[in-house]
């Protein structure tokens, strides 16, 4: 029997988005949990979500990781582990003062747009710091230079912007936003201050930039493009954004399969399917599979980059795991 004969043709079709899912930044965060558990053993404290997203928090839970908002809530001299999306200076002050062990799981590129900051604040720069008000990464990036730093969400704040001297101002960004919108409000701060200075490399990361270029590819193919995502991953939502400025008619946001509504299939031919930088591939593995029980059993995988980025684990841990590798030889 012909593979053609096995696998009946429905004519309906999934695109399947490559590079999507699990970056370098929250491959590394989500091993800190697990190598932190091993070699100190449960719990483990983690202040905010480690990455955004519902199911690896949930998994990281059930090897022992305790979830908390703030330090306060760690017992002193407990261990615990800052997420991928860093924290601002005080974090770590109140860590010394709670006797705290801190792991530091933030992602090395969101530790270079810090060290930006630091940088040109240092040289007395005005940072207008393009990012959504209230996020994590946002946050923690302001309070490495609050005096110097002007938050701008969107293009619709650059009007909002006021400088102290016009010649001595530079714009950074959050890692995870809509390159394109990112772009509008650039070009809006621009024409109110021409001698506005970019960012010495780019601040969007290389996932997602490739993430959103990839769904930019299929969208205009695709009746309906799904995202498997959890709502507070800011990359992930800006996926489903870029698939419908893409052309895509319709896109949503899932964390998992069951969630999607034989509705939105309802009529449709193609079917684009990506995945944010926080989600493992098996959700995406089981939309695929749900996808299949209804019709779109024809899979091609459009691919628009290769990514082969890896950090390694925080210098503390690494230092750690050493040691009682050493440890554990002597006692051999
Ligand atoms: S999305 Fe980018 S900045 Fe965020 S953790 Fe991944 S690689 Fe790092």
């Amino acid at each position: 029997m012909t593979e053609a004969q096995a696998t009946p043709q429905t004519g309906k079709r999934v695109l399947l988005a490559k590079p999507r899912g699990y970056c370098a930044g929250v491959d590394r965060a989500v091993q800190t949990v697990e190598e932190a558990l091993k070699l100190y053993g449960a719990p483990i404290y983690v202040r905010k979500q480690i990455v955004h997203n519902k199911h690896v928090v949930r998994t990281l839970e059930d090897q022992g990781a305790i979830f908390v908002e703030e330090n306060e809530e760690v017992p002193e001299g407990a261990t615990v582990i800052f997420s991928a999306h860093g924290v601002a200076p005080e974090v770590y002050e109140q860590a010394k003062v709670r006797s705290l062990k801190a792991i530091d799981a933030t992602c090395p590129l969101v530790t270079k747009v810090h060290q930006e900051a630091k940088r040109f604040a240092a040289e007395d720069y005005d940072i207008l710091l393009i990012g959504h008000e209230g996020h994590e990464e946002v946050v923690g990036t302001a309070g490495e230079a609050p005096a110097h730093i002007q938050l701008v969400d969107g293009p619709g704040d650059a009007d909002k912007v006021t400088v102290r001297d016009p010649s001595k101002v530079v714009w950074l960004s959050q890692t995870t936003l809509s390159v394109d919108e990112t772009l509008e409000t650039v070009a809006r701060l621009k024409a109110r201050l021409p001698l506005l200075q970019s960012p010495p490399s780019d601040d969007i990361c290389y996932a997602t930039s490739n993430r959103q270029h990839v769904v930019k590819e299929i969208a205009p193919e695709c009746d309906v493009v799904l995202v498997v995502g959890s709502r507070n991953s800011s990359n992930s939502v800006r996926l489903v954004e870029v698939a419908l400025d893409a052309g895509a008619r319709a896109g949503h946001l899932v964390d998992f399969a069951h969630e999607i509504d034989d509705a939105w299939l309802t009529g449709a031919r193609t079917v684009g399917l990506t995945s944010g930088a926080s989600v493992p591939d098996e959700l995406v593995q089981e939309v695929l599979a749900h996808l299949a029980e209804r019709g779109f059993t024809d899979v091609d995988e459009v691919v628009t980059a290769n990514e082969r980025l890896i950090f390694s684990l925080p210098q503390e841990l690494k230092r750690d795991m050493k040691a009682a590798a050493a440890a554990a030889a002597t006692r051999a």
